[in-house]
Order: C-alpha cells, then sequence, then structure tokens
C-alpha cells in the first residue's frame, strides 16, 4: 500500500535524473536514471608501492563528466542520499583490498566546512564502506585543525605546506594500532592530503596506509 502511494506521488510528482534531467518515473531509479548509471564510463588506476604518496592508492575515475556531476551534487547540494549509488560506481571494477584491511578512515573536513554543509561526504562514504566491507570505521582518529585553510586557492607547493600541518591525531592508547588502514576521500588533487593524513597515521604506529578515492582531479 505504502509503495502504491509512493508511486502515485512518482507519477503526478516525478523527479528529474541528475544527469540527463528527464524524468524519472521508475522510483527505485531516484536519484539517477538507469540509463545513465549504466552508461557512467570508469577509469580505474590502481597503484601498489609508490611511498611518495601512500603504501597504494586506487581512484574509480577521472574527475570530470558524470561523475565530476554527481560528485558536485553530493558536495554542494546535500544530495548525501547518493552515498550508496557511489560506493556502486566506486567498487564496480575494485576488491577494495578487504582482505588485507583492519579499518576504514575518512579524510576529516574542517569543522566549520563541515559544520556549514552538515555532513562529511567523506565519513558517509566511509560508513557506508565500512558496512558493505564489515569493517570498524575510525572517523575521530584524525582532525583537520580549526584554522586550516581551504586548499582550493593554494598552488601546489602551499597545498603540500598546508597539509602538513594541518592535520592531528585523537585516538586512545589502551589497544594496539591497527596494522592496516583504508583512507578514504571522494576526490584526490595533489595527493597533499591523502600524504599528510597518512603520514600522521603512521605516527599513531599503523604499518600500512593504503587510500582511495571515488575520482582523481590530475
Ligand atoms: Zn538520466
Amino acid at each position: 500500500m505504502i509503495s502504491l502511494i509512493i508511486k502515485s506521488f512518482t507519477i503526478l510528482f516525478p523527479s528529474t535524473c541528475l544527469l540527463c534531467r528527464q524524468d524519472i518515473l521508475n522510483v527505485e531509479e531516484k536519484p539517477v536514471c538507469s540509463f545513465c548509471l549504466s552508461s557512467v564510463e570508469l577509469d580505474p588506476e590502481t597503484k601498489r608501492g609508490d611511498p611518495s604518496l601512500v603504501d597504494g592508492y586506487f581512484s574509480a575515475a577521472a574527475f570530470k563528466g558524470p561523475i565530476r556531476e554527481l560528485l558536485h551534487a553530493y558536495k554542494y547540494q546535500g544530495k548525501d542520499y547518493l552515498t550508496s549509488l557511489l560506493v556502486d560506481l566506486w567498487i564496480r571494477n575494485w576488491d577494495p583490498w578487504f582482505a588485507e584491511v583492519d579499518g576504514i578512515v575518512p579524510v576529516p573536513m574542517a569543522r566549520w566546512k563541515e559544520m556549514n554543509r552538515g555532513y562529511n561526504q567523506a565519513v558517509l562514504l566511509a560508513r557506508e564502506m565500512g558496512r558493505r566491507m564489515r569493517k570498524p570505521v575510525y572517523s575521530q582518529w584524525l582532525i583537520r585543525k580549526w584554522r586550516s585553510p581551504s586548499q582550493t586557492a593554494l598552488t601546489r607547493e602551499e597545498r603540500l605546506q598546508n597539509a602538513r600541518t594541518s592535520f592531528s591525531t585523537r585516538r586512545s592508547k589502551r589497544r594496539g594500532p591497527p596494522k592496516t588502514l583504508l583512507l578514504v576521500d571522494d576526490v584526490v588533487t595533489t595527493g597533499a592530503t591523502l600524504t599528510a593524513c597518512a603520514h600522521q597515521l603512521k605516527r599513531m604506529g599503523v604499518q600500512t596506509v593504503l587510500a582511495a578515492t571515488i575520482a582523481r582531479d590530475a
């Protein structure tokens, strides 16, 4: 009965696909129609053993086209219901190192930004990934300092310098650190943020830090 009501409501007030802007009549397809979802092209990239960044890195796609639109909607239009869909795309061509990862850490946001947006998309993505992988999510371990300026307007060198001093850690010392963690964020640009976060986690005693983002903006 309830699904019937929802269906009638959807037919009367159809929502539009985020990508092609066509009306979506099938309630299960919201917020992206099945045609657009199946035609999203991914371009996965995996790097292992490059110590200049992290111990291993995966991204599902370049930051352009539909992926860019989806992530933009996710970030700036409060579309936090896109989490599940984005994780589907993320792991379409990737087994996220389930066997070797002991836990997941989202890249923290500046607190004023998170308060402004109402959520940190990296935390939502980490929780969804953790739920599917059945791995713990440590969203309190890394902290972005209050005064850390936005990375957006900085040059690459300034970003690296800024990132190095922008993070600290907070973790109970009662138990030993996990051996391998997966650091997650929505987009990587220079890698300065991931490198700085990995550095902090290693200072806590974590041996291997792998990182994954949905997109790379090179
Ligand atoms: Zn569409």
